[in-house]
This record gives structure tokens, sequence and C-alpha cells, in this order.
């Protein structure tokens, strides 16, 4: 097939941000035909929820390099770039040649969106900040005429909330820090078929994600609290035609 230009390109940090970051946002864009690609730039190989039973750490990077591909399939990306930086040691590599990687991905598959991190990480994780600051300097060194337009993951007061109860439910409490955006841009109001093919991804992320499911699964109202809305941020858009389709607006 031939590669198509002028989607939508996410990039990310850990094998699962995709999935439960952006999932709805990226699954009503390829289900509406858009071409969605993703930069993933670690393997996940430090597995900040542990490995499966029975796996050696030495397993980690390639059980998860197929987890990430089997929700790449549910999400029906385009392509996956996945990058060997160190799980946890992202803001501690080459910025600059990840900034040059990213702009040399934008130009060869030409997005019209690009969606990152933003400078809070979605919970303060190191890697999605570093990330996040790579990917914002990579558009930004675009030319003009081919800068695409910027989005950052963001995590509202219903989102934070839906976290801090999810962490009690499952004990996972450390490492976040979450500071809630009061105003976001675009919320993705995701229904009940998006929700499902959502959580459809995000369950291929099992060796990280299986004991949050099944804390979860049980709490139906925190579920469409935490995975039926998604909001973003817009750090620079080309339209001013934003809606409630989310950021279909930017390609009708
Ligand atoms: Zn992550």
């Amino acid at each position: 097939m031939e590669e198509q230009k002028g989607g939508l390109l996410l990039v990310m940090a850990h094998p699962d941000d995709e999935s439960m970051g952006a999932g709805g946002m990226v699954l009503r864009h390829t289900r509406n035909g858009v071409v969605t690609h993703l930069i993933c730039a670690t393997y996940g190989e430090a597995g900040w929820m542990g490995k499966p039973i029975g796996a050696k750490p030495d397993d980690l990077p390639e059980i998860r390099a197929r987890e990430l591909e089997e929700a790449a399939a549910a999400l029906a990306l385009s392509g996956v770039e996945l990058w060997d930086y160190h799980d946890g040691g992202v803001a501690q590599s080459d910025q600059q040649e990840i900034t040059q990687r990213i702009w040399e991905h934008i130009g060869k598959v030409r997005p019209r969106v690009v969606v990152g991190w933003g400078p809070d990480g979605g919970y303060g994780h190191p890697d999605h900040i570093a990330m996040g600051a790579c990917t914002d300097a990579a558009v930004a060194a675009m030319t003009e005429g081919e800068r695409p337009a910027l989005y950052h993951v963001a995590v509202d007061t219903q989102l934070a909330d839906f976290y801090e109860q999810a962490m009690r439910l499952t004990g996972t409490s450390d490492g976040f820090t979450l500071r809630p955006q009061e105003n976001v841009d675009v919320l993705i109001e995701l229904d009940a078929d998006e929700v499902m093919m959502k959580l459809r991804a995000i369950d291929c992320h099992k060796s990280q994600l299986e004991d949050w499911r099944i804390a979860i699964r049980d709490h139906p109202q925190l579920m469409r609290q935490g995975y039926g809305r998604e909001p973003y941020i817009a750090v620079s858009s080309r339209s001013s035609g934003l809606t409630e389709k989310g950021l279909l607006g930017e390609f009708a």
C-alpha cells in the first residue's frame, strides 16, 4: 500500500501510553480513515507495573514490543516506530538526537496533527516530560508551511480523580504527581463502541495493566470516567475548526 500522508502522528514514551493516554483519539481518527502513526521511544523494559509471573526481566522488552504490536493492530495504526532509548532514561539520552529523529519522522509521514505529552508528562513521568519537550522542539523546527498542528495529552480534574481512585484500588500510587489542568481545549467524549475498542487495545498490554484491569472492571462508573473521555491541550492549531468531534476539525 502506498504510504498516505497528511494524517496524525502520536509521539509517546512507552508501550501502553498510546492506548491508555490517547486510544480514543486514535480510534476516532483511524475509524474515520485518517492515517495515524506512532513513535514510541522505549521498549518499556523498566515496566513500572512489574512483569508477568514467570517472565524474566530480560524477557520484558520483547514481551512489551509484542504487546505494542497487538495494540497497534487494535487501534488500526498505519505505522509504529519503536525506538530503544532506556525506559526511565529518556531525559538522560541525547535530546538533540531524539528531537532530530522526531523531526525526520514528521518530514517522512507529513502529519497534519502531532499529539505528544505536555510539560506535566500526564502524571509526571520524566520520560513523558522529556519526549514531550523533544516533540515540541521538533514541531517548532519545521518550516512554517510544513508545520503540523500540535496537541498535548492532558489530565483534567475528572481524569485526575479517576487516576487517584484507580491507584487506590490497585495500590500503585507511588511515583505519580497529578496536577490537573483546569481548562482543556479539546475534550473527546467516546461513544460505547469507541470505549470498547479502546479497552481492547489497553488489554493488549497484559504485562503491565492486568492488575489495573481486574481492579477497575467492577467499577463501571469509574471506567466511564477514566476511559470515556480524553482531554487535550491545543499548543498550536492550524484552523479554528475544533469541534466536539475532537481533532477531526483539523481534517474537515
Ligand atoms: Zn508512559
